[in-house]
């Protein structure tokens, strides 16, 4: 079988940007794959082990059939769980993953680690629900210590380290300022080197980031995008059966937890009622700026903050006069995408709580579903005429 070769990790600084690097023979290409951080991190990073870059790795190899040799040993747990369960598992529940080998001396050298606990920080609901069950907790070692900006295929536009610099500093001197949390942003160019889709691979990408810094993270919370109920298989949507991911892509010295899929997203709005820095911090966008107010993650929040009574609370963030005043677009937007759970939850709730939906957000709603139908047909067209 076609193999991936991880060459041993090293660790070169350049400017103020220190870079775990690692060679690649991709089918006897050669690629070079970092994880970088800002250089008063660079003690953290760990060059002993190619922990990370197996991870990051891992469904790029199984997709495509290529067993993974490393030059580096890998955490001995984490090659364990890797052989006996992840692949096992993946393999035989999703088409796209083939049984591969893994070619790698186990270590169980103990890594020093500060023991620091992380998160992945966007704004959105998921990850402040996170940072507001972290605070103030009564056991200590669980309590958040770090923000994490990621750049591995998260933000827009991949390889934009300025995006993640910028949002570095908003953070920095917006809520992590107010909760005492350190902020640090970590950039790797793996999905420029492997490009699959993000969501299905979304919980790994953040898993390799945090392993490249065993050095200083014990735990990492990683906030869970699918209520556990909805857990399946879903190998275009690691999202839904990220619980399994985060169980086993662990070792000896740093653990993920998946927080908040004991809620629905809708929930986890709702227990923000008394939490101030939610009212003056969330920003679902999908645009790194300030929310948009029109893109789909900005309506299904406010519409949600609305179906729960609360959207008042909440106009330091968004334009809550704009939603009053084109509320039945709002709410007619939210009906045309009701097959998503994110949006349908928010009709339920004004249902059950009896707030009238005009005939004119219903009309908004059957002609956006009717436009979209003709959107669709069109691009199969197109799609046809230009495939051969
Ligand atoms: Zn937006």
């Amino acid at each position: 079988m076609s193999q991936i070769i991880i060459k041993k990790p090293y660790i070169e600084k350049k400017d103020n940007t220190s870079y775990l690097h690692s060679k690649f023979l991709i089918n006897h290409e050669e690629k070079d794959i970092f994880f970088s951080v800002d250089s008063r991190y660079e003690k953290y990073l760990v060059d002993d082990r190619a922990d990370s870059f197996i991870v990051s790795i891992l469904t790029y190899a199984m997709k495509n059939n290529l067993d993974i040799v490393s030059e580096a040993p890998i955490s001995k747990e984490l090659l364990y769980s890797i052989v006996n369960y992840f692949i096992p598992m993946t393999s035989s529940n999703m088409e796209k993953f083939n049984k591969i080998k893994i070619i790698a001396n186990p270590t169980n050298k103990k890594i020093i680690s500060e023991g620091a606990v992380c998160t992945g920080f966007t704004g959105g609901v998921d990850s402040m629900y996170t940072l507001m069950t972290h605070l103030n907790r009564h056991e200590k070692n669980f309590n958040l210590t770090h923000l994490l900006v990621f750049n591995n295929g998260a933000l827009e536009k991949n390889g934009n380290e300025k995006t993640l610099k910028e949002l570095v500093e908003r953070l920095k001197s917006g809520i992590a300022k107010e909760c005492n949390l350190e902020v640090l942003g970590i950039n790797t160019n793996i999905q420029e080197i492997v490009d699959e889709h993000f969501l299905s691979v979304v919980t790994i990408r953040h898993i390799a980031c945090v392993l490249s810094m065993q050095k200083l993270f014990g735990i990492f919370l990683n906030s869970a995008t699918y209520p556990f109920r909805n857990f399946s298989f879903d190998q275009d949507n690691m999202g839904y059966y990220e619980l399994m991911v985060v169980n086993l892509l662990r070792t000896e010295c740093t653990i993920t937890y998946s927080t908040g899929g004991e809620k629905a997203r809708i929930e986890k709005i709702k227990s923000f009622e008394n939490f101030p820095l939610a009212h003056k911090y969330l920003r679902p966008c999908i645009h790194n700026s300030n929310n948009c107010n029109i893109c789909g993650k900005c309506v299904r929040t406010m519409v949600a903050i609305y179906a729960l009574g609360e959207l008042d609370k909440y106009s330091k963030v968004f334009d809550v006069d704009y939603f009053y005043k084109n509320i039945d677009w709002y709410i007619g937007y939210t009906i045309a995408h009701s097959k998503n759970e994110h949006y349908r939850e928010s009709l339920i709730m004004m249902l059950k709580k009896g707030i009238p939906i005009s005939d004119k957000a219903k009309k908004i709603g059957k002609t956006l579903i009717a436009a979209q139908k003709i959107a669709d047909k069109n691009k199969k067209i197109l799609k046809n005429k230009i495939l051969h």
